[in-house]
C-alpha cells in the first residue's frame, strides 16, 4: 500500500526536528522520518558539542516553544574576544554597546535535542516515524515516492514536497542528483567541558593559531566549553593524551587569559569537512541544514544557518495550496541565498584568516583585527551578522518588543 503525506522530512537531527515543529505550529501536516530512536541519548547529533546559538536562533527557538524547555542549561554570551597567536590586535565586542543583554547563548546539543524531542511530543498534526530509514527515492507524478525500512517492515510514502534534512552525507541530495563541493579541512576538532580558574563571565573567546582555532564558550556554573582544533595528522596523538597533557595543550593555546584550566570532562573528536550543495532545490524537493551546507564549526554557524533554512521554508509553505510548487521553492532558494552564501564565505574566510601562518601575511591578520576593533559601522555589521540577522531572515527570528 502506498500512503500519502503532504511534506516528507528525511532526517530528524536538530534542523529536521525544528522544521517539523515549525510546520506543525503553522497548521501543516507533515511526516518526519529519522533513523535514530527518539531518545536524546541515542541520537548522533544530540551529543556533547556545545553550540554557540546566535541571538536570532534563540528568538526562533523561543517562537517554536523550544527555548523554554532548554534555557535552564544555557549560558548567555555577552562579550566576544577574538585574537590570533603571534599577531598584534584583538577584537572585542560587548552586547551592551549595542544595547542588548546578549549576542546569543551557549547550549549543549544534547540539551537542545532533548528540548526538541519534548516539543515534538506536543505536535498534533505531525506523523513521526523513528527509528525508520528512507532506503529509496523515486519521482512519482507530482512528487516523490520514498521507500522506508521500519521496525514493522517496509513502507512506501508518496509526498508533494520532499525535504532532505539528512545531514552531511545526504542520501536525498544524491537521489536528487544535486552535486556538492566538498572541502577537507584536514583538521580534527576536540570538544570537552572544563573549569577555568577565572569564570568566563559571559565572554566567548576565539583564538587562532598556526595549528588551528581554539574557542572557549561560557557555560552555567563556572564551566566552559573548549573547542580545540588540530591538524588531522596530529589527531591520534592528541586523542591519546591524558587529561594533564590535554590541559597543557589547551593552556598553551590560551595563555593566562582565564587562569588555569582544570577538571576536563570527556573528550569528543570530529573530523572536519565542508560541503556545499550546488543547488538548494530540485523539482518538488529542497535541502536544508547540513545536507545543504556543512560549514567549519569555527564560525559556529551550522545549526544557526540550518534553523533559518527550516523557519524560512515553513514560512514559504504556510498556507500554500501546493507546498512543492516550483515558484514557492524558487522563492525559498532566492531568500536563503544571501544568508547562505555570506555565512559560508565568512566561515571559510575565518578559517583562512586563522590559518595565515606565513609571516609576510600576518600583518593582514593584525590589520583585520584592528580594523574590526576600531570602526563602529564595521563592529555593528559584524555583530549583526554574528547574531544571525543577515540577508532577509525568517520572520520568526526577528526581535519582538517587550
Ligand atoms: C564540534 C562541532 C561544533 C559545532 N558548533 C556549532 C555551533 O557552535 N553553532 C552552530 O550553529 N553549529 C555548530 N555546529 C554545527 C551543527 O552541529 C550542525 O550544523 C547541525 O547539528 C546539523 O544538523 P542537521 O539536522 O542538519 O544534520 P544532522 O545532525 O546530521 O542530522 C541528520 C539526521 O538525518 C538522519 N538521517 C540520515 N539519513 C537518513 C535516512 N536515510 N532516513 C532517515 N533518517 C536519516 C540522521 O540519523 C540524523 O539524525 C557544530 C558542529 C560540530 C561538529
Amino acid at each position: 500500500m502506498v500512503e500519502s503525506t503532504e511534506i516528507l522530512i528525511v532526517g530528524g537531527g536538530l534542523v529536521g526536528a525544528s522544521l517539523a515543529i515549525a510546520l506543525d505550529a503553522a497548521g501543516i501536516a507533515a511526516t518526519l522520518v529519522e533513523s535514530a530512536p527518539p531518545r536524546a541519548d541515542a541520537h548522533p547529533g544530540y551529543d556533547e558539542r556545545n553550540l554557540a546559538l546566535a541571538r536570532a536562533t534563540v528568538n526562533g527557538l523561543t517562537a517554536l516553544g523550544v527555548w523554554p524547555l532548554a534555557a535552564h542549561e544555557a549560558a548567555p554570551i555577552r562579550r566576544v574576544h577574538v585574537s590570533r597567536a603571534g599577531v598584534f590586535g584583538v577584537t572585542r565586542l560587548a552586547a551592551a554597546e549595542f544595547a542588548l543583554d546578549s549576542f546569543g547563548h551557549t547550549l549543549p546539543a544534547r540539551a537542545l535535542g532533548a528540548a526538541l524531542l519534548a516539543r515534538l511530543e506536543a505536535c498534533t498534526r505531525l506523523t513521526r516515524l523513528a527509528p525508520a530509514t528512507v532506503t529509496g527515492l523515486e519521482r512519482s507524478g507530482e512528487g516523490w515516492q520514498a521507500r522506508l525500512a521500519t521496525a514493522d517492515g517496509e513502507r512506501t510514502l508518496r509526498t508533494r514536497l520532499l525535504v532532505g534534512a539528512d545531514g552531511t552525507p545526504s542520501g536525498v541530495r544524491a537521489a536528487l542528483g544535486i552535486a556538492a563541493t566538498t572541502l577537507d579541512y584536514a583538521q580534527t576538532l576536540f570538544v570537552c567541558t572544563l573549569t577555568p580558574q577565572r569564570a568566563l563571565d559571559g565572554c566567548a573567546y576565539e583564538r587562532f593559531g598556526d595549528d588551528g582555532p581554539t574557542a572557549l564558550l561560557p557555560l552555567p556554573q563556572g564551566r566552559a566549553g573548549l573547542v580545540l582544533s588540530v591538524p588531522a595528522t596530529q589527531a591520534d596523538a592528541v586523542a591519546t593524551l591524558d587529561d594533564a597533557g590535554y590541559l597543557a595543550l589547551a593552556q598553551a593555546r590560551f595563555g593566562a587569559r582565564v587562569g588555569r584550566l582544570t577538571r576536563p570532562g570527556r573528550r569528543h573528536a570530529y573530523a572536519i569537512r565542508g560541503v556545499l550543495a550546488q543547488s538548494l532545490i530540485a523539482p518538488r524537493a529542497v535541502l536544508i541544514g547540513n545536507a545543504a551546507q556543512t560549514l567549519h564549526p569555527v564560525g559556529a554557524q551550522g545549526f544557526n544557518l540550518g534553523l533559518r533554512d527550516a523557519l524560512t521554508l515553513a514560512e514559504h509553505v504556510a498556507g500554500a495550496v501546493d507546498p512543492g510548487a516550483s515558484d514557492r521553492l524558487a522563492a525559498y532558494a532566492a531568500q536563503r541565498a544571501p544568508d547562505r552564501d555570506g555565512t559560508a564565505r565568512a566561515s571559510h574566510g575565518l578559517v583562512r584568516l586563522g590559518g595565515l601562518a606565513e609571516p609576510a601575511l600576518r600583518p593582514l591578520t593584525s590589520l583585520a583585527l584592528l580594523t574590526a576593533a576600531a570602526l563602529p559601522p564595521l563592529r555593528r555589521a559584524i555583530a549583526r551578522r554574528g547574531m544571525g540577522f543577515r540577508g532577509q531572515p525568517p520572520r520568526a527570528v526577528l526581535e519582538r518588543g517587550p
